[in-house]
């Protein structure tokens, strides 16, 4: 029988960092998959309310529902917050996806200072361990109530296996840290009925380029095999692979590449 992603009607699915580009593909599909999602940013964008009007629409008649959560997930207390405040609307949290993330800037070694490290380590690393850690009891009480696993999707990047472009290296450094972190969490969390893999992108077309003129844009897209960048919605399969137990229910601590050929471990 070909697996479908009707298990994830219904299931509350929190998508931090998800106001635009990869996350933002990831709440659409979850959405029209039934979910009732969790959008998350720092602050609110300024067409909040014409987003969640065109987000929600996309449900249909399947039950898919999104709401705006704000938060600053480099900040601890802000994971605690967000976590608190989805799981106050939604009643607990079945699936967690941890896509903030980001470059914050590119410094050679010889720059990077104490703050640089921080905000770094802070947006791509802490983040994603303080939101698992806080939604751990609501994903517990998940699998407890529904007798499915729960499921944790952690983003990498193909930088966490090639070390980072020019003065990315922190950040490849940090997305490395949670391909190898997940491991530790599969040996100590599969017995709460909890699942955890990380969806690995390429380079995408989102705003985490805008620093590359189209020229520089060509020139990363001829070394990749396919040809081109990739788009967020491409991506967002991956994530709904990893959450849904009907398609992926004996898959943990896997890192799936999405990323054109670009890389190949
Ligand atoms: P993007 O810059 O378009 O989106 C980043 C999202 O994170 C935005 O919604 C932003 O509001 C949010 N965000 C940033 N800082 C935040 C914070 N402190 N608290 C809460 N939200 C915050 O980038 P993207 O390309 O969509 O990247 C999404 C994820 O994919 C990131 O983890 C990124 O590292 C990873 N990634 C991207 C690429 C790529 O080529 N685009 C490649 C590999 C990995």
């Amino acid at each position: 029988m070909v697996p479908t992603v009707e298990d994830l009607k219904g299931r509350r699915v929190l998508v931090t960092g998800s106001t635009q580009g990869i996350g933002l593909a990831a709440v659409e599909a979850f959405v029209r998959a039934g979910a009732r999602v969790g959008m998350n940013g720092r602050k609110a964008p300024a067409d909040l309310e014409a987003t969640l009007a065109r987000l929600n629409g996309l449900g249909g008649g399947s039950g898919g529902e999104v709401a705006f959560f704000p938060a600053d997930v480099s900040s601890s207390e802000a994971c605690a917050g967000l976590v608190s405040a989805f799981v106050g609307r939604f009643g607990g949290i079945d699936v967690l996806v941890n896509n903030a993330g980001g470059l914050v800037g590119r410094k050679p070694l010889e720059e990077i200072d104490d703050g640089f490290f921080d905000a770094v380590a802070d947006l791509n690393a802490r983040s994603a361990l303080m939101v698992t850690k806080y939604a751990l009891p609501h994903l517990r009480e998940s699998v407890r109530q529904s007798g499915a696993s729960a499921s944790v999707i952690l983003v990498g990047s193909v930088a966490g296996h090639t070390g980072g472009g020019p003065g990315a290296g922190l950040y490849g450094a940090a997305k490395a840290w949670l391909h190898n972190i997940q491991k530790n969490w599969v040996a100590f969390h599969t017995k709460d009925g909890i699942r955890f893999n990380t969806v690995s992108p390429g380079t995408f077309d989102t705003a985490f380029h805008a620093d590359k003129d189209a020229g520089a844009k060509a020139r990363i897209a001829a070394g990749i095999p396919m040809g081109r960048l990739g788009r967020a919605e491409e991506c967002a399969p991956a994530f709904l692979f990893f959450a849904s137990n009907a398609c992926s229910g004996y898959v943990t601590g896997q890192i799936l590449e999405v990323n054109g050929g670009q890389y190949m471990p």
